[in-house]
């Protein structure tokens, strides 16, 4: 047999024996004990984990244990820092005062309110989340819809507000603590129609989550076949956020419906929208198992198209070689990189976030070492009150030295493309600690900012 041969047999088997199906198998904070690969860590170890799990989310399937991580590199691992808990995400106070409670055995009440008070000193809701994108009809909020940029409504259905398994950054925590307040679901898909149909300028419905893709394919079709009627004809573009081609991927293969769901979207592409998968991807490590590929392949087919998203994270992917062969890899296999974006300022943020000096630093050095095609992302971008703010630079202007600025989405649609500059700050690492350049007291979009606030409106979210 020639090389080559040899090459593509081996590959065969490899694909036969790792594309079997799994069941899918999760553990949650209750049963951090019952996972097998934690036993060889050490007792002191597994009861950090306890304590965070107490305050964060925590949730992770058989599938990501068994295929994603490395245990012979723990805790440095990536994935194991992406889904398993680390005493670093809570502060040292935060820290000992769940820990103390544990140890002592205080009771399950004593305990509770503990966790509320530390959860409500993370900043759950970021960015104006429920004060602001949250749209209104006759006074009545909508909950489930969110509406921050004109072109584009983001919608939360009630099944898919979980995730095969959790992010330990993830920015929105909040929801998948059980805290109904806190929680965006909609059982009333009619009421979103109904608003889409009143707005023509809405070209994009993002379907988000948690991971809609937890949703039964008889459950997304119900939301997605009405999109086909000619009243809503103008949106274009249907996005589906999801985590599932790394945490699932046997969704697109293996589980009961898959062939259903993919025929799905095959339809709404045939109608004529475009169908854009939201992937997001932390690391290369989590597109290298045969299934992974497999489900990318399939997707691929339906003529959706897949565009990639992540956040840059300290003890995860913070290293310029990490993301060049994430993209480049995410190239090979027909994906295309849309957003790098900066941690945000919720959760175990400080755990997880990185200055964005050296955010920037990351991304360009990343950018320099893919080709165009890999260059479609755009970034580092902070998620922030006012809009998408993208940090395109550090230089000089007349000998000071700046961060070069702009909106790539805005709560108002004029700020987008306008570049604005910040006195460089290394330390900085959001913009609400960044200071105007060039001695001016104010960003030039912050007075129109502060009044949507004051006003608790939105442009985009009167009806
Ligand atoms: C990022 C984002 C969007 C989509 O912005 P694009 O630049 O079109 O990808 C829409 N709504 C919210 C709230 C967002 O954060």
């Amino acid at each position: 047999m020639t090389p080559v041969i040899q090459f593509i047999k081996k590959q065969i088997v490899s694909e036969q024996s790792n594309n079997k199906p799994v069941r899918f198998q999760v553990y949650t904070e209750h049963q951090l004990e019952k996972i097998e690969a934690l036993q060889q860590l050490p007792e002191q170890q597994r009861f950090e984990m306890k304590v965070v799990a107490k305050i964060l989310p925590f949730r992770v399937n058989e599938y990501v244990i068994d295929n994603l991580i490395d245990w012979n590199n723990i805790p440095d691992d990536p994935i194991f820092q992406l889904v398993f808990p680390q005493k670093g995400m809570l502060s040292e106070a935060d820290f000992a005062q769940m820990a103390t409670l544990l140890r002592r055995g205080a009771d399950r009440h004593l305990i509770q309110q503990t966790v509320h008070e530390i959860r409500q000193r993370l900043n759950p809701h970021p960015a104006g989340q429920l004060s602001l994108n949250v749209p209104r009809e006759e006074n009545e909020r909508m909950e489930g819809i969110q509406h921050k940029y004109r072109e584009t409504v983001l919608f939360f259905p009630s099944q898919g507000q979980v995730c095969h398994s959790f992010c330990s950054f993830c920015f929105r925590w909040a929801q998948f603590i059980g805290d109904k307040e806190l929680r965006f679901s909609n059982k009333e898909a009619m009421q979103l129609y109904r608003y889409l149909s009143r707005h023509e300028s809405i070209s994009d419905l993002l379907i988000t989550g948690g991971d809609p893709m937890v949703m039964k394919t008889d459950h997304l079709a119900n939301y997605l076949e009405p999109l086909l009627t000619p009243e809503l004809a103008h949106i274009q573009t249907i996005r589906i956020g999801t985590k599932s081609l790394s945490f699932w991927p046997q969704r697109f293969v293996h589980d009961a419906d898959a062939g259903e769901l993919l025929t799905l979207l095959k339809r709404m592409v045939q109608s004529g929208k475009h169908v854009a998968i939201m992937a997001h991807y932390n690391h290369w490590r989590e597109m290298t198992t045969p299934i992974a590929q497999e489900a990318i392949r399939r997707l691929r087919e339906t003529g959706a198209v897949i565009r990639t998203q992540s956040p840059l994270l300290n003890t995860i992917n913070n290293d310029p070689a990490i993301w060049a062969r994430m993209w480049r890899e995410q190239v090979r296999l027909g994906m295309v990189p849309y957003y790098m974006f900066v941690e945000r300022d919720t959760g175990a943020r400080h755990y997880f976030e990185v200055p964005l000096a050296r955010a920037w630093d990351v991304y360009r050095k990343a950018m320099q070492q893919v080709s165009g095609l890999g260059r479609t992302v755009r970034g580092p971008s902070m998620s922030a009150g006012p809009g998408k703010v993208e940090i395109q630079g550090v230089t000089h202007i007349n000998k000071e030295k700046v961060f070069v600025l702009r909106f790539v989405q805005g709560r108002n649609p004029d700020w987008v493309q306008q570049p604005f500059f910040a006195k460089y700050d290394a330390e900085a690492t959001w913009l609400d600690q960044l200071k105007p350049a060039f001695g001016e007291s104010r960003f030039f979009f912050q007075d129109e900012y502060d009044a949507m606030c004051e006003e608790k409106i939105n442009p985009r979210t009167y009806v």
